[in-house]
């Protein structure tokens, strides 16, 4: 069973989680090996805990997009987040409380976004929305996230497209850092902070990658990585979960066309993206925006980024945006 164990010196939770050693891998090793095993997220030869959800079902087909519990999860059932110090005082773990959820993009064996149909992309953002709204109700879950990793330099293990839902017991530090500044903006300049972004963004077009009538796609003024894409909706949002299809359809046009550009970039092999939105055990939709981070994964985080949290960044975001507005 996974735990969270808090760093005594900064109070960070980091989830022990061994069991996730044994998880297949589609990708070659060194020495390069190909997994030759079936593929567990494929419908023929499908290996994972009973579905939990299924959308799109045809006469021809059972699903087009389904939610499956993580067979290897870092996160499991259980009703409190307890937290309990040892003798000593010194060293405290939890349960590692939570749902770990997978969505599998396609019952075919699909190995990129790109190749999803648009009802697919749109499929699986309902699924995110549907799985999202039933952490909110799940009284131990506070803060809830879909997360894509794609390549194995973004930490995928398996090939087939995919994303996972993870719903956690506490607010994690970088969104617990992102609301922090968002409520500090807010005091001092009555307006979210990220609306007044969007607007800047959209006044001065100089790290627009696209922009629709509902959403903006740009490139930070401090992204941390090379190629790093954010996508917010133009007006106030502050909950994703609350999203209603016909938004989820512009969204998941727009998604699509963002990732083939970042996977149609020459120099990006892997990407990781994940949504923000507004903590459960928060009544307030004033500050805080839902948004999407893209983070191309070029360079890796080496000595610097890893002991000051200061990251290089070797692409200006403007020259990303115009690198990427030129990708199709
Ligand atoms: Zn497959
Ligand atoms: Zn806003
Ligand atoms: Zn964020």
């Amino acid at each position: 069973v996974p735990e969270f164990r808090k760093d005594p010196v900064t109070g960070r939770w980091v989830i022990i989680a061994a069991h996730r050693d044994a998880r297949p891998n589609q990708f070659p090793q060194r020495p390069a090996v190909a997994s030759t095993t079936a593929c567990p997220f494929c419908a023929e030869t499908m290996l994972t805990p009973p579905m939990v959800a299924s959308y799109g079902a045809h006469e021809s087909r059972p699903w087009q997009v389904c939610v499956v519990p993580n067979l290897y999860p870092i996160l499991s059932d259980g009703d409190a987040f307890v937290v309990a110090p040892d003798a000593t005082g010194l060293y405290e773990t939890a349960t590692s409380v939570g749902m770990h959820e997978v969505v599998i993009e396609a019952p075919t064996h699909m190995t990129s976004m790109s190749q999803l149909t648009a009802e697919q992309t749109r499929l699986m953002l309902a699924a995110y929305r549907d799985r999202m709204q039933v952490m909110r109700d799940t009284p131990a879950i506070v803060c809830a996230m879909p997360i894509k990793n794609v390549g194995p330099d973004a930490g995928a293990s398996l090939a087939h497209s995919h994303s996972q839902i993870v719903g956690l017991p506490f607010v994690p530090p970088y969104v617990e850092a992102e609301l922090a500044g968002a409520a500090r903006f807010l005091k001092s300049h009555r307006e979210c902070v990220f609306c007044s972004l969007i607007r800047e963004e959209l006044r001065a077009d100089r790290r627009t990658v696209a922009r629709t009538e509902d959403f903006l796609a740009w490139c930070p003024f401090a992204s941390r990585f090379s190629l790093e894409v954010w996508i917010a909706p133009r007006d106030h949002q502050s909950r994703f979960e609350t999203s209603d299809d016909l938004l989820l359809e512009k969204l998941g046009r727009l998604l699509q066309r963002i990732l083939r550009k970042i996977e149609s970039h020459p120099r990006i092999t892997a990407y990781n993206y994940y949504f923000h939105s507004t903590p459960f055990d928060s009544d307030r939709d004033d500050h805080y925006h839902w948004h999407i981070e893209i983070i191309p994964r070029i360079a890796k985080a080496a000595g610097v980024e890893w002991g000051t949290g200061v990251h290089i960044n070797s692409v200006t975001p403007e020259q990303a945006a115009i690198e990427l507005r030129a990708q199709t």
